[in-house]
């Protein structure tokens, strides 16, 4: 198949709404997954690899997709080029993820960052470390990936119905057979002694995330740590900011100047936070201030704002910078100030540091005052500036929060509340930074989901399993 394409879906099978009002007869399903993302084709998949390809009748596996058709999530991942992993060793990785990282031991030792590329290159997919040690597929193309995964359930002999109509609306589990029972929005029931519920967060919305997986837990008796936005950016007060929109400042520092004590990090990168920083024209936003946007989300519930510090010259200590200036005026005098700062930082923002210096654009280095020369390196060393809100769940790339990791077994995903209930992927109170944690955390669950599923059916009895 070609990497730009995405295949035809299967016929969905689901049976149609009954005329009358009555309840339709259910369908069953071995396993049934509720979402068509990272976690869920990957569990679909894992899962029908393991028994549908010895197995004669094959195991039902089902998937029921919100969206007209499976990963559209994944499809906008890294701007469309879908960084999927990160290297480093299982530490490193489990680090990523802060307070909660030890939790994704079991599932990162049954499919790490090494495998999971191992598992795309045997389904067509190569890949490649870029800078950060970022992994993306060789074709550069997430729809590359998606693809993969279409090929993959559909050889596996996973059926998936994608549309409105097939997301899920609701979710019980019937007691007297120990079957789950979801019905959907249009009208349809599934039984199902295997459930994943793997639907995402309630961020980035308008892919189809809105929270429902959050509802579905709690519906089965399941915990939650409130969701908030994560890995979103941030409004500030300052209207020069503004000016700067597009720029993008490499390799700076930003701490947060908090008016408490910090909130531990659920991220896992410790402040400060050093990368990539990009003006907007609301605030700021690149991987510097994006990680750090969780604990800032959750500062901002209790303080109406608060300040951000950014070093821009994070490798000139101050007194450095201030000799470095004291010989512009002595040695450049009738150069611009504003073209020797660029040496030191972007253009642009040479000009705006030395407008908010008191500089103008004709400015010479042999005219600076002490003054001036201070407030250039303040500038460069101590901006500060103020943040009053994130951009929300809308604009969120993931969600902290959600289903309280102490009622999942992480040995196999399965409640810890109900039996033959599997959760993984955004859906748990799991979050990594920006840089393909989060995408590694959803196929590590949801093969290790899969993985569990294919036990629960091969041996629905088998001790220990939760
Ligand atoms: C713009 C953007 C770029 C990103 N880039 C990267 C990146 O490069 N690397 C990285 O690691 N992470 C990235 N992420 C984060 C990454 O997309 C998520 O962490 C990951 O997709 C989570 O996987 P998941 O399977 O848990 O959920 P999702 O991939 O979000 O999949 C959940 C699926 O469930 C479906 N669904 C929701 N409700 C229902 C319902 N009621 N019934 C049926 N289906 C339902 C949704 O439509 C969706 O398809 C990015 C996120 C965004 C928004």
């Amino acid at each position: 198949m070609q990497d730009n394409q995405l295949p035809p879906l299967p016929a969905a099978t689901t049976p149609s709404p009954p005329a009358a009002a009555d309840t339709p007869p259910a369908a069953h399903a071995d396993f049934l997954i509720l979402g068509a993302g990272a976690a869920g084709m990957m569990a679909a998949a894992a899962c029908g690899e393991l028994l549908n390809k010895r197995r004669h009748p094959p195991i039902r596996i089902v998937v029921l997709e919100k969206n007209p058709r499976p990963g559209i999530k994944v499809l906008v991942c890294g701007g469309g080029r879908c960084n999927v992993t990160n290297a480093g060793d299982l530490d490193y990785l489990i680090a990523q993820f802060g307070r909660n990282g030890r939790f994704l031991t079991p599932a990162l030792q049954a499919l790490d960052n090494n495998a999971l590329r191992t598992w795309l290159a045997g389904h067509g997919v190569p890949t490649h470390e870029e800078h950060d040690g970022k992994i993306y597929p060789d074709s550069n193309k997430a729809s590359s990936v998606v693809n993969a995964f279409l090929d993959a359930m559909a050889e596996a002999g996973v059926e998936v119905h994608s549309g409105a109509d097939h997301a899920a609306a609701d979710v019980t589990h019937d007691a007297a057979d120990g079957k789950f029972v979801v019905r959907t929005s249009g009208g349809a029931v599934w039984r199902a002694g295997v459930l994943l519920i793997c639907v995402g967060g309630q961020s980035y919305t308008r892919m189809g995330t809105t929270g429902d997986g959050y509802r579905f837990a709690a519906a089965l008796g399941h915990d939650l740590v409130t969701p908030r936005p994560a890995i979103v950016p941030l409004l500030c007060k300052q209207a020069w900011i503004s000016e700067l929109q597009g720029l993008a400042v490499p390799d700076v520092e930003v701490r947060i100047e908090s008016p408490g004590p910090l909130p531990r990090l659920a991220t896992g990168k410790p402040a400060p936070s050093i990368n990539d920083l990009l003006f907007t024209h609301f605030g700021l936003s690149g991987p510097a201030v994006l990680n750090l946007s969780e604990i800032v989300a959750e500062l901002l519930e209790k303080f109406p704002d608060l300040t951000l510090r950014i070093d821009f010259a994070r490798h000139s200590p101050r007194d450095e910078l201030s000799a470095r200036i004291r010989r512009w005026h002595d040695t450049d005098g009738r150069k611009l100030a504003r073209t020797m700062l660029a040496e030191i930082v972007p253009q642009r923002l040479a000009d705006m540091i030395c407008r908010l210096s008191g500089i103008d654009d004709a400015g010479i280095c042999s005219q600076l005052s002490a003054g001036q020369a201070h407030a250039i390196v303040e500038h460069l060393k101590a901006c500060r500036v103020t943040v009053y809100a994130t951009r929300g769940f809308k604009e969120a790339m993931v969600t902290a929060g959600g289903v309280k990791l102490d009622q999942v077994n992480p040995k196999n995903m399965e409640s810890r509340i109900c039996p033959g209930l599997l959760l993984a992927g955004e859906v748990l109170d799991l979050t990594g930074p920006s840089g393909g944690y989060n995408l590694q955390l959803a196929f590590s669950t949801g093969y290790l989901a899969g993985i569990t599923a294919s036990r629960l059916i091969r041996n629905p009895a088998a001790p220990g399993m939760v």
